[in-house]
């Protein structure tokens, strides 16, 4: 059994679209190989910065995420079993393993789809897209303009044959 703790440069596209790993930067390492019958065993964790944006609000976000990583890198030459995908095989290479793949599953799973700054992130105002957490009670009372002018419109008193005797008679009523 061997431990290794290691700092390695980050891959390109480590990540999802909205949150990612960004390339160069530091991943903390720190793995246990285990030789077992059919090859090594590696588990361990690996932490890393990402950022992307919250996807209500667009402020940056930047987390820390810790991922555990478990995989058998088998001595070249075996034949994947039956129920095995050939590709889903991690080989030794020599006395190297390709940590990268098992790295890049680990970290896109544990990333969240829909990342927020905050977990009660107001977002935007759907109508301006001011920041609704910047201001509390934000809000349009008129709703959209376009609608307020055809509103105006129907609110215009239109002239009527039948207006001027209407109030004629209320007049009436009021004098009795
Ligand atoms: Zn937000
Ligand atoms: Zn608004």
């Amino acid at each position: 059994m061997r431990s290794v703790a290691r700092s390695v440069p980050a891959p390109a596209d480590l990540g999802v679209d909205v949150l990612g790993v960004p390339v160069g930067t530091p991943i903390d390492v720190e793995l246990r190989l285990e030789a077992v019958m059919e090859g090594v065993l590696v588990s361990g964790t690996a932490r890393a910065q990402v950022s992307g944006e919250c996807v209500r609000c667009l402020d940056p976000i930047t987390q820390t995420v810790v991922v555990e990583l478990q995989e058998l890198y088998a001595y070249p030459g075996r034949e994947p079993d039956s129920d095995e995908d050939e590709a889903e095989l991690h080989q030794l290479e020599g006395d190297l393993l390709d940590l990268e793949p098992v790295l890049r599953d680990a970290v896109v799973l544990a990333l969240p789809f829909q990342p927020l700054c905050r977990d009660d992130c107001p977002g935007l105002c759907s109508e301006c897209g001011a920041r609704l957490a910047d201001e509390p009670g934000h809000g349009h009372e008129t709703g959209d303009l376009r609608w307020a002018a055809l509103q105006g419109l129907l609110d215009r008193p239109r002239p009527q044959q039948g207006e001027t005797q209407h109030s004629t008679a209320e007049t009436t009523t009021k004098e009795t």
